[in-house]
């Protein structure tokens, strides 16, 4: 990069003398833009990848929000997307034809999830899931029809790695696309593009807007695969996000990298207390040395950012309850990657809806935020002693 960090997050693309000179940018709140001429808008009409013609397609707020993007990255451009659910959809269908097949890391994200097993296969696209903590397992799923590789490394429940740089290599002796969603590291502590992977998916809506007031996706990748996702799924799906938001989440980039490694300072703290404690069976977080790919995680990650989940040595769902409620710097709610740490009870998930049965009620998924680690240990603590 050659841009160091902390100018990207502050200053990068924000082209201060076409806003007043402002120090922070305005928000460009139009979804149109009009020209003097007929001749000058036939000119924009031919480049509405990077030329504001209507907000669906460009507009200046958000247009600077996916430089940065590109940038942290290691990527040529970048788009935004009103969540990352959108991103990934678009990112995946833009490749995919009736009778393509995919092959896809077990537990991947939930939505990511139904996108394979409801929605493609409607329009006749298959896929497998596999395990991927053996890069092998992606080789030995593919089909003469496999044209996509998904990855989600670690995956944000059970944290399981896969080797990126020997995904992307599989993939590229059999000409196959690859993603990797990459919410969890954020673009400071995990670049999968340096792996040799295609695209990066991530959830802006966690820690790269990280105040839990907007719910917006990013995709970064080569100048022309973005390109080509624009001008077809982006623009025919329309899953953009509004000039505001698109200007929180630039608010929320100047604090990135103190935010994101306070997250996983304090998760280190976290982890290893409760790693310790005889109510905790099992801590998933890549960053304990008890990790079984902790030293995947060494390799391929800078850090190991602050979601984990927990096994609790607990006899039923109303012990895990009784250690849920009585938590009381952790708020019950799903999402991750704010201010707030969170706490998200597996049981919750596991009524008649179905959702979430192949998994142990004892699982408890913590968000640390940016809350003294040492208040959130005695609150665990405590808690414990509930069980
Ligand atoms: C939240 C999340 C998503 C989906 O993002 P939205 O912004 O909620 O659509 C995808 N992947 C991971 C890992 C997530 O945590």
């Amino acid at each position: 990069m050659s841009e160091d960090l902390s100018h990207l997050l502050n200053h990068l693309g924000e082209d201060r003398e076409h806003g007043y000179n402002a120090v922070v940018p305005p928000i460009v709140q139009s979804g149109n833009f009009t020209y003097p001429t007929v001749a000058a808008m036939r000119a924009v009409v031919q480049q509405e990848y990077d030329r504001p013609l209507y907000t669906r397609s460009y507009n200046p707020t958000v247009a600077m929000l996916r430089r940065k993007i590109a940038v942290l990255e290691h990527a040529e451009d970048a788009l935004v997307f009103g969540s990352g659910s959108a991103a990934i959809a678009a990112a995946v269908i833009a490749h995919m034809k009736a009778g393509d097949h995919i092959v896809c890391v077990h537990k991947p994200y939930s939505w990511t999830k139904k996108l394979l097993t409801d929605l493609l296969p409607r329009f006749g696209v298959d896929h497998a899931f596999v395990d991927g903590t053996d890069a092998e397992n992606y080789r030995r799923a593919i089909r003469p029809n496999t044209t996509f590789f998904i990855t989600e490394s670690p995956n944000s429940l059970t944290f399981e790695l896969q080797d990126l740089a020997a995904v992307a290599s599989i993939a590229k002796q059999h000409g196959i696309i690859t993603l990797c969603d990459n919410s969890f590291n954020s673009p400071l502590f995990q670049n999968p593009i340096d792996s040799g992977i295609d695209m990066v998916a991530h959830s802006a809506t966690k820690y790269l807007n990280g105040h839990s007031d907007v719910v917006a996706g990013v995709l970064a990748g080569t100048k022309e695969r973005m390109r080509q996702v624009m001008m077809h799924e982006f623009m025919t799906l329309g899953a953009v996000p509004s000039p505001h938001d698109a200007w929180l989440l630039m608010r929320g980039l100047r604090t990135l990298e103190l935010r994101v490694n306070r997250s996983a300072d304090s998760a280190g703290k976290v982890a290893r207390f409760l790693e310790s404690h005889p109510r905790v069976k099992r801590v998933h977080w890549p960053g304990l040395e008890s990790h079984p790919q902790h030293a995947l995680a060494l390799k391929q990650m800078k850090r190991v950012a602050g979601l984990m989940t927990i096994e609790l040595d607990a006899p039923d769902v109303s012990a895990v309850e009784r250690f849920c409620d009585h938590l009381r710097r952790f708020l019950i709610a799903v999402s991750w990657g704010g201010y707030e740490s969170l706490q998200w009870p597996v049981c919750a998930l596991q009524g008649p809806s179905g959702y979430y049965t192949d998994l142990p009620f004892n699982m408890v998924r913590l968000y640390i935020g940016l809350e003294d680690p040492q208040a959130l240990i005695d609150d665990l603590s405590q808690a414990l002693g509930r069980i």
